[in-house]
């Protein structure tokens, strides 16, 4: 692949016109949108009218101009893109607490179910919290296994299987429909991770017959730093499942001020304090970009962003831990190499944004709405340069930094 014929790409690119619609920084190429988007220039204009005249003129009475319902509303914004119902997401709190919220309903629903089964090197909050949300609950265990003994994990005892589904370090995806079916098959629940997947790949929760889920704000979806995030309960569980979080916000009529608690209907339920205003407004803003993405045209064009990305680190001597085949993977490439930190410490001073993962992955997020084919081709380059010179080896890249 030449640089011209990546312009070419450009050219013919359906997606092409997304590109000036984030806050491009100068001299940047940003392939980190993965781990944190970039900002849509309408959020910018979004958050003066959040703060400047919805909270500095109107003040509390926002709250009935919109506010209250905006986690229904984002939450709707978010399942067409998760192949969910408008009325089966809802967005709040973080991943994390999400999390925490479905596996202790989970573990609540059958007594003799009290198993949690995850996979070995999921991200690290998905298991610590498991490791929490279990203690909660009497006599429920968590179960972390190797994915090739995952299945055989299952059984009579297991309430929920945990997986994220497209993984923070290799990319890798499971195969959705065919791994709910396993759960089902054990006579468990399962919970996908889409932080990896929401607005990366095209994902189909209700056809692949899912019960829950949960996902990031802040990645893909460009909701900015600590966005709030979404969660989704299958139609059939809605009314089964209970929010251990229970709180106000989640009360059938949180202004009747009760003492008891009873649970709202349909998603309501899972939110639990009041909703963060601001991040709500941010990832609204970010999300009315996705208005008339057709998803496919996002897997597309992450796999030709990939085939170029992928050329240039085998040229650079890294080796690709990423699957080759488009439908067991993600929109982001991670190669292995042993100076993995002090190659994307020299990218970075070059202004190619990627990061590292411990202990010797570099990881690139390819972000089909805000790079361009020959952005990937040109930081491509730069990795072979950096790589071929030895540049990386200077002393200044090695030194460690708190977040990584
Ligand atoms: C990014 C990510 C999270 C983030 O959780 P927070 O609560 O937002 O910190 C969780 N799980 C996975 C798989 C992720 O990739």
């Amino acid at each position: 692949m030449t640089l011209e014929q990546a312009q070419a790409l450009d050219a013919v690119d359906p997606l092409a016109g997304y590109h000036d619609r984030f806050v491009q920084p100068e001299g940047v190429i940003y392939l980190d949108g993965n781990s944190l988007g970039l900002l849509p220039t309408e959020t910018v204009a979004a958050g003066a009218d959040i703060m400047e005249r919805a909270w500095g003129q109107r003040l509390i009475r926002s709250w009935n101009e919109g506010w209250i319902d905006a986690p229904s509303r984002v939450g709707a914004m978010i399942a067409p893109l998760i192949g969910a119902d408008a009325d089966e997401v809802i967005a709040a709190d973080s991943t994390s607490v999400n999390l925490y919220k479905l596996i202790v309903a989970a573990l609540r629903l059958d007594p003799s179910r009290n198993v949690v089964v995850s996979e070995a090197g999921n991200f690290p909050t998905d298991l610590h919290i498991a490791e929490g949300a279990v203690a909660a609950v009497a006599g429920a265990q968590l179960k972390v296994v190797e994915r090739g003994v995952l299945a055989e994990a299952l059984g009579d005892e297991t309430a929920l299987l945990l997986l994220t589904h497209v993984h923070y370090k290799t990319a890798e995806r499971f195969d959705m429909t065919a791994w709910t079916r396993v759960a089902h098959d054990a006579g468990a629940l399962i919970c996908w991770d889409l932080s990896h997947s929401a607005g990366a790949v095209a994902v189909e929760l209700n056809a692949a017959g899912a019960d829950l889920a949960v996902g990031c704000g802040y990645k893909y979806l460009n909701g900015g730093p600590g966005a709030p995030a979404f969660l989704y309960v299958a139609k059939r569980w809605q009314d089964r499942l209970h929010n251990p979080l229970s709180g106000w916000m989640g009360h059938a009529a949180p202004f009747e001020f009760a003492d008891g608690y009873e649970a709202a209907a349909g998603m309501k339920r899972w939110l639990t304090g009041t909703p963060s205003v601001l991040g709500l407004a941010a990832l609204e803003s970010g999300l009315k970009l996705w208005d008339s993405i057709d998803l496919a045209q996002i897997e597309a064009k992450s796999a030709a962003l990939w085939n170029i990305f992928h050329v240039a680190g085998t040229a650079a001597g890294l080796e690709c831990v990423t699957p080759a085949d488009p439908a067991k993977r993600g929109s982001h490439i991670s190669f292995r190499h042993p100076n993995a930190y002090e190659i994307v410490q020299a990218l970075i001073a070059r202004g190619v944004i990627g990061d590292f993962r411990d202990p010797d992955i570099l990881r690139f997020g390819l972000t089909p709405l805000t790079l361009s084919h020959a952005d990937v081709w040109r930081a491509g380059e730069m990795m072979r340069e950096i790589t071929e010179s030895g540049e990386y080896r200077k002393a200044e890249f090695a030194v460690r930094n708190a977040v990584t």
